[in-house]
């Protein structure tokens, strides 16, 4: 049988279903991934972008910090795709439980998704960090230099950065999904960002199923592996069953 129809096979039997995905959800949007080869962690910068996506280097170099944010992190007029489109469907026919995302994009929202963990935070939301003001993404990036709260204080991205913790509402509930499924697909991840692999040793259920373009550490642990295009894979997906 062939491994996409296999998959279809495991959607037809399953309640409730989880999607764990990465940055390889987003790369058919257009989107770079940030640490593929030819995204963004090879390009040129003064400083790594792990450097600059930290906590120490946004309140220390805050401008240096929003430059790179800018230029590298918004989505501007990229949509999302077939694979958030049709994750958004199995979830209005009571199939999906959740979806959870390393992406920050928030691309799954805009496609229909309503429960939606996103591990490392959105660009769409932003607070003051004197009065905890909300400002949406726009307000952000077309802001000039440092965008700034109307009470003067300055304006940071609901977005994990480096030698932050997640947070520990989102885990709990992550870990209660994910342990609670009786299929769990991963998909567009390598599985090697925290805490992505801690988080798939809760599974339960009967089926572990891991779509991705490259082969990852974790591909025999899963008891069906699909080196696919999401795209292709979730086009067949809507045609069988949406
Ligand atoms: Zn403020």
């Amino acid at each position: 049988m062939d491994k996409i129809d296999l998959l279809i096979e495991y959607i037809k039997d399953s309640k409730k279903i989880v999607f764990f995905g990465g940055a390889g959800v987003s790369t058919e949007s257009g989107l770079k991934d940030f640490r593929s080869k030819d995204g963004l962690y090879n390009e040129k910068y003064d400083f790594s972008p792990e450097e600059i996506l930290s906590h120490h280097f946004f309140m220390n170099n805050t401008l240096d910090f929003y430059r790179f944010y800018k230029d590298k992190l918004n989505i501007g007029n990229l949509k999302y795709n077939i694979t958030h489109e049709v994750l958004a469907l199995l979830e209005k026919k009571g199939k999906l439980s959740s979806i959870i995302t390393q992406n920050i994009d928030g691309f799954h929202q805009m496609a229909g998704s309503k429960k939606v963990l996103e591990l490392h935070g959105s660009i769409h939301r932003n607070y003051c960090m004197e009065c905890n003001m909300f400002y949406d993404k726009d307000y952000v990036f077309d802001s000039e230099g440092i965008p700034m709260c109307s009470c003067g204080g300055i304006i940071k991205p609901d977005v994990v950065l480096y030698e932050e913790g997640l947070d520990g509402d989102t885990i709990k509930e992550a870990v209660k999904e994910i342990s609670e499924c009786d299929l769990l697909i991963i998909g567009g991840t390598s599985l090697n960002v925290y805490p992505a692999a801690s988080f798939i040793g809760y599974f339960n259920g009967k089926h572990m199923v891991l779509i991705n373009r490259d082969t990852t550490s974790y591909d025999n642990m899963c008891d069906l592996v699909i080196h696919d295009s999401l795209g292709k894979v979730f086009t067949k997906i809507k045609k069988e069953i949406c």
